[in-house]
């Protein structure tokens, strides 16, 4: 039924609806990374300004536009909207679509645009309070154990317990290697390394990419981390890195690229 009605829309007219689709939930991603570590609801109130707490009118809530339109300023008390703003709805927004493209009108993509939104929120909370929040963390995780349970596709399996299985894998394999290199990294150093939400981040993550894909992200986030690290200490002093969204980042290459990556380093 779905495809009959859509079959009228041309191929720019989908991925036009996708785009919106994703900067609508990119704005309420923002509504997220501001409340949530402030143990805020992310459903009342509406959103307001945190300077001068009006209320926002719906249309100066309007992604990416009304961004513009007030020239990234409060129209009230004239506070600097954070940027920030609008790069995660242009990023959810563009994330949507590489997933629409990639998976289609599946299941499999509402996954994981679910898992992306999850990362997105960690990554920009991370990057703010050098914390993630448990609300994606173990959320996240135990919505990945329910999900590959129901639709055990995720895990290339048609056995709900199998799906069950290997999202657990992921998890304890994911969440191990982090929590291992932390205990040697604190030994080496002497200081904490690795949070406790770098090891629930990569749980999460193997709870939805399987433990291959977990491991093959714990290799891949250093060397983003590295070449943020080196920009970030070459313009400050600051050497201290928050390692969650290169954990995210590493992810989301691993969810598109994974398998060819895999394949290359073990058949090349
Ligand atoms: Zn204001």
């Amino acid at each position: 039924m779905a495809g009959f009605i859509f079959s009228n829309f041309d191929k720019v007219g989908y991925n036009f609806f996708i785009f919106v689709l994703g900067l609508v939930t990119g704005s309420f991603l923002n509504v997220c990374i501001y409340r949530l570590p402030r143990e805020q609801s992310v459903v009342k109130p509406r959103s307001r300004c945190p300077h001068c707490k009006k209320t926002i009118a719906w249309y100066d809530n309007i992604p990416l536009l009304s961004y513009i339109m007030l020239r990234g300023k409060c129209r009230n008390c004239s506070t600097k909207i954070p940027f920030q703003y609008f790069i995660v709805e242009l990023l959810t927004a563009f994330m949507f679509l590489w997933v629409y493209n990639q998976f289609g009108f599946t299941i499999l993509s509402l996954i994981y645009i679910i898992f992306i939104c999850g990362l997105i929120i960690a990554t920009f909370v991370d990057f703010n309070f050098r914390i993630i929040p448990d609300e994606i963390n173990i959320g996240g995780i135990i919505l990945g154990l329910v999900i590959s349970f129901i639709y055990p596709y995720l895990h290339n399996s048609s056995v709900n317990i199998l799906g069950l299985y290997r999202s657990f894998l992921g998890i304890i394999i994911g969440g191990g290697i982090i929590w291992i290199t932390g205990i040697i990294g604190d030994f080496v150093f002497k200081k904490e390394t690795m949070g406790g939400g770098d090891v629930k981040l990569l749980a999460m993550i193997g709870a939805f990419l399987g433990w291959k894909m977990a491991i093959l992200t714990f290799f891949i986030a250093p060397i983003f981390g590295a070449i943020v690290g080196i920009i970030i200490k070459l313009r400050t002093k600051n050497s201290l890195i928050a390692y969650g969204p290169y954990l995210s980042l590493a992810s989301v290459v691993v969810l598109f690229w994974g398998e060819n990556i895999l394949m290359w380093i073990l058949f090349r």
